[in-house]
């Protein structure tokens, strides 16, 4: 038997955590209650700063409790678009939330991708701030998050692809995610996000050290592509091996920076 309790404020939830399981959207918690594998208690909260956007300028917050749906609804989050629309079918858009997605087991996680992509900060509640590529590591005892933080990128600079058998709500085969700014002709401040290439999603170091300070030319993007998977063991599932994610990842990242190359992301 699981019990829920909602309270008005992320910092009264957060107070009454204790072993209890925080929940959000509820798509993945919920699986668990019906399989009987939740913990006793559940615990929500009905905090309106949960499903607050600010998106007007270029700093850009999400509550952790807005949904994909929200997010598709506001044109000036176009560039997250992608990402959010490639979740699931209509009914799970309209309860996955941004904070679920973080912690959202493997192949899960494509906004996450995007967020990491992005350089995203996670507002914790009460405890400051941290960056989102740390805390999606921390799926056993997640810290409570209250919202998110990034940057709008410049027109142009970031892109999302999601590599899926079926089209269009298919779990991630892989998932990408670019930030590649320019300097004049040269890349500075490149981040390579991927899902579904570990237990987690994370940054590709070797993606990254091929194209940063380099020019965004055929040469650098080929680069990239040959060390997506450097140092990446990923996961074998029933949608790809990770011999198959490894040898694929190179092909989806160097059409994804094509794309932002030629101005078509
Ligand atoms: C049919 C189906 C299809 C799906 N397709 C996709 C897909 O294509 N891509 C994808 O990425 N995901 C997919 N998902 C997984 C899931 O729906 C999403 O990842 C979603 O964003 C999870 O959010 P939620 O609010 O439902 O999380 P919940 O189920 O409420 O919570 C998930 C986990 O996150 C934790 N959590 C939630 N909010 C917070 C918070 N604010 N702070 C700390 N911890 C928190 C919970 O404690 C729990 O451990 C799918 C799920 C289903 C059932």
């Amino acid at each position: 038997m699981t019990r829920v309790e909602t309270y008005p404020t992320l910092a009264e939830a957060a107070r009454a955590l204790g072993e209890a399981a925080y929940m959000a959207g509820g798509t993945l918690v919920m699986r668990d209650v019906n399989a009987g594998t939740a913990p006793p208690r559940l615990v929500r909260a009905a905090d309106p700063e949960l499903t607050a956007i600010s998106a007007a300028g270029d700093s850009i917050r999400l509550g952790a409790g807005v949904t994909m749906a929200q997010i598709l609804a506001r044109p000036e989050l176009d560039f997250l678009h992608e990402a959010a629309r490639r979740i699931g079918g209509p009914q799970i858009r309209n309860m996955a939330t941004v904070g679920g997605n973080l912690f959202a087991p493997h192949p899960y996680g494509d906004l996450a991708v995007a967020l990491i992509a992005l350089g995203g900060r996670a507002i914790l509640a009460g405890q400051g701030t941290r960056p989102v590529e740390q805390i999606v590591r921390e799926r056993e005892r997640p810290p409570l998050v209250a919202a998110i933080e990034i940057a709008r990128p410049r027109p142009g600079a970031f892109g999302f692809a999601k590599v899926a058998r079926v089209k269009p709500k298919g779990a991630s085969v892989l998932a990408l995610a670019v930030l590649a700014p320019r300097e004049g002709s040269t890349l500075r401040g490149v981040r390579v996000a991927l899902g579904a290439m570990g237990d987690h999603p994370l940054r590709s170091a070797g993606a990254e050290r091929a194209l940063e300070g380099r020019p965004f030319d055929a040469e650098a993007i080929a680069r990239a592509a040959r060390q997506v998977a450097e140092g990446l063991d990923p996961p074998t599932d029933s949608l790809a091996t990770g011999w198959y994610r490894r040898e694929v990842a190179g092909v989806h990242l160097a059409r994804l920076l094509e794309s932002l190359r030629g101005g078509r992301a």
